[in-house]
């Protein structure tokens, strides 16, 4: 058998001839594409507006631009992420604050939330972490209540549906939502990213933050002296998406409900299969959640088995199972150090005992079922 990854895209023949019509096309970039996959972004989430960038990091950096929040002002995000959550705050001069995760979900506590709270906090911005959705319905009220913003990072949960049915993306519970597309996401255009939202002056702002900060539009030029004229109104990047981009995440969109079915399938499997082990706890899926796992984690009781995760991980390699750590958390980075920090308790215990294991579309039934022997034999 060979190396099975912790994840990996899937790609088809019309994901290929999606991608090189562009190719024999007039643009491959600024054309057709790009506006095309947003329109069908926002028809699968249920947002008004939606804008592609670059990637997802991307996606989060202006969001949190586009608020014009001053330096010096605070915003709150969760420790087991990755750090682009909190880089993202960096980027705009805000100081990041960490809070704890609910020892069920792994999502953000809205209680630890609360505690983080003071006159200096302005935004938050949950992750849905593993496809989960946080709490949302608690985190909005919480920020309507302090008038804080609100952005969710969703880079895990494209297809994720909240309790009542909707799907995240649509920011009902939010101002902004951002995505990530890369490889080893939900779907994926390579690199790549998207900001859902229902505001029309965010959007605007979304766009002109996306190309440099120039624009054309009519509506917002000081004069318009021929068809050469552009304004440059803010000071904004290159964060684009490419035309083959598009048409990648176009075709791969088209296979979410395909792709969100066999990764529900993988992970009821694993539950099953491992409802009996005494030393290792499987995902737990709130309820009327619909998640479309990104990831299938679980937790490991080393002392019990007397291996340790490095020993563990090394073992399942030797297997051809590949494992990976989601995540460290980022308040132990030297980089995060330098700001005050909260203790995140569960957290770090979280972190102690967590092993993603492989979930992706393409996966093989023969694949989840050498998976679930190379985990069995790890206590025998
Ligand atoms: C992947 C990821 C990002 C960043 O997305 P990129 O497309 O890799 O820049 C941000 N937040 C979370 C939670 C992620 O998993």
């Amino acid at each position: 058998m060979k190396m099975i990854s912790y994840g990996r895209q899937s790609i088809t023949e019309e994901d290929i001839s999606a991608v090189t019509n562009v190719l024999k096309s007039d643009y491959l970039t600024q054309g057709p594409k790009v506006s095309e996959f947003e329109n069908a972004i926002c028809a699968q989430t249920g947002a008004k507006y939606c804008v592609a960038v670059a990637n997802g990091t991307a996606a989060l950096h202006i969001a949190v631009a586009v608020l014009n929040i001053d330096k010096g002002f605070e915003g709150i995000t969760t420790s087991i992420t990755f750090v682009a959550s909190a880089n993202c705050m960096r980027y705009n001069g805000l100081v990041p604050r960490f809070a704890d995760i609910n020892d069920k979900t792994y999502n953000i506590d809205p209680s630890s939330i609360s505690e983080r709270i003071n006159d200096k906090t302005r935004l938050l911005i949950p992750v849905h972490f593993a496809g989960q959705p946080a709490d949302m319905v608690t985190i909005s009220e919480l920020a309507q209540q302090k008038g804080l913003y609100v952005i969710e990072d969703a880079a895990h949960a494209i297809g994720s549906q909240y309790a009542d049915g909707s799907y995240v993306g649509n920011c009902k519970y939010s101002d902004m939502t951002t995505f990530s597309f890369h490889p080893v996401k939900t779907i994926t255009t390579g690199e790549g990213g998207a900001i859902t939202t229902n505001s029309k002056e965010l959007y605007g702002k979304l766009l002109l933050l996306r190309n440099h900060g120039i624009t054309k539009d009519e509506n917002i030029l000081t004069s318009n002296p021929g068809p050469w004229y552009y304004e440059m109104h803010e000071l904004g990047f290159n964060y684009r998406m490419a035309e083959m981009q598009a048409a990648l995440g176009i075709s791969q969109l088209s296979r979410l409900s395909e792709f969100k079915k066999r990764r529900r399938e993988i992970v009821s499997f694993y539950n099953a299969a491992f409802a009996a082990i005494q030393w290792l706890a499987t995902p737990w899926e709130a309820q009327d959640i619909s998640s479309c796992f990104h990831l299938y984690v679980v937790k490991i009781n080393f002392e019990e088995i007397k291996r340790s995760r490095k020993q563990v991980m090394e073992y399942l390699f030797s297997k051809n199972v590949g494992t990976q750590v989601h995540y460290i958390p980022v308040t132990s980075f030297p980089y995060y150090q330098k700001f005050k920090v909260d203790a995140c308790p569960q957290a770090d215990r979280y972190y102690e005992q967590c092993l993603s294991i492989p979930l992706f579309p393409a996966m093989t039934d023969a694949e989840m079922m050498h998976v679930v022997e190379a985990i069995n034999s790890l206590a025998l």
